[in-house]
């Protein structure tokens, strides 16, 4: 049997393939809140379309460099440690669908308390990430610096299966639309230890008492453990692209009770009354300072629609 390949041959099939693709557009099947992965297709021309997602990805920083100058079995324990914890974490959350991406892996959620199990996930991961590189820069003191970076999106998904058909190990669903794409540039923007969650994924993070305020510990209740940042690696026009930043990891001593109580479906405590208020006003006053601006900027384009 002869290994070669009908060059020619294959670029036609692919180019004809194009045009095919590009002269009508695909059927599409509303899928709303559920989706069994094995019901993806793969030859017909048929997506799936969910119509909320919640996308965790995890970012090793510098992973590129952690293995040179180290034996390989050195290397393969590494991503082991590292890959494989939060694959575990991903999993103990019950992720929809996980896959291993260069040297992170993502999570998507769907379904009932996708926001809850995404974040929770996330939180875990960073909380994992910090014991993790002082285990990893006590082994290798000479490695760079190294730890997940977290970034959390969410939104419409059209998802397939992709590859070649009957053969397993040649397909992978493809998840088209914003979110595994925007929580991969929250993820690359944020430094490790870090988690950056997209405009979208705040709103919901922002009503719940046990993701937005931080436990009674060191200067605590505080909404300080979110800062804004812009994520900008999306598009500024995007109004996603105004993420916010969680500092903090679980706390040792109210970690696992938050969790629990976010996981429940819980959103409110008793304790965090004055940093609501202080908060209300906080949005009160940016909202006043975006109006006047605004007006400022009607006024002195009138102004110049009068010279
Ligand atoms: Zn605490």
């Amino acid at each position: 049997m002869s290994d070669s390949v009908d060059l020619k041959g294959l670029l036609g099939d692919l180019d004809n393939k194009v045009k095919i693709e590009l002269e009508s557009n695909p059927e599409v099947v509303e899928k709303g809140d559920a989706l069994d992965i094995e019901d993806l297709p793969i030859e017909a021309r048929k997506w799936f379309k969910l119509d909320d997602v919640v996308a965790v990805v995890a970012d090793l920083k510098n992973s590129t460099r952690l293995g040179t100058g180290k034996r390989a079995a050195s290397t393969a324990s590494i991503y082991e440690a590292t890959t494989g914890g939060v694959v575990k974490v991903y999993d103990r959350f019950n992720a929809d669908f996980l896959a291993i991406q260069g040297d992170g892996a993502f999570a998507l959620f769907w379904g009932e308390n996708r926001y809850e199990r995404a974040l929770c996930a996330g939180i875990t991961v960073k909380t994992f990430s910090v014991e993790l590189s002082k285990r990893l820069e006590k082994k290798w003191p000479d490695a760079p610096e190294t730890g997940f970076k977290v970034g959390i999106a969410s939104g419409r998904i059209l998802v397939k299966r992709i590859g070649t058909p009957r053969n397993p190990a040649q397909q992978e669903p493809v998840w088209a639309g914003k979110p595994v794409n925007y929580a991969a540039k929250s993820a690359q923007m944020a430094e490790r230890h870090m988690m950056i969650v997209t405009a979208g994924v705040w709103k919901k993070v922002q009503a719940n008492d046990f993701l937005a305020i931080s436990c009674p510990c060191g200067n605590g209740p505080s909404s300080t453990i979110w800062t804004d940042v812009d994520i900008e690696r999306v598009p500024e026009e995007d109004p996603e692209a105004q993420g916010k930043q969680l500092v903090s990891t679980w706390c040792e001593t109210h970690g696992a009770e938050y969790c629990d109580a976010i996981m429940a479906g819980k959103r409110k405590r008793d304790d965090v009354t004055d940093v609501r208020k202080a908060m209300e006003q906080d949005q009160m006053r940016h909202a006043l300072l975006v109006v006047e601006q605004q007006q400022k900027t009607d006024r002195s384009a009138r102004r110049r629609g009068m010279n």
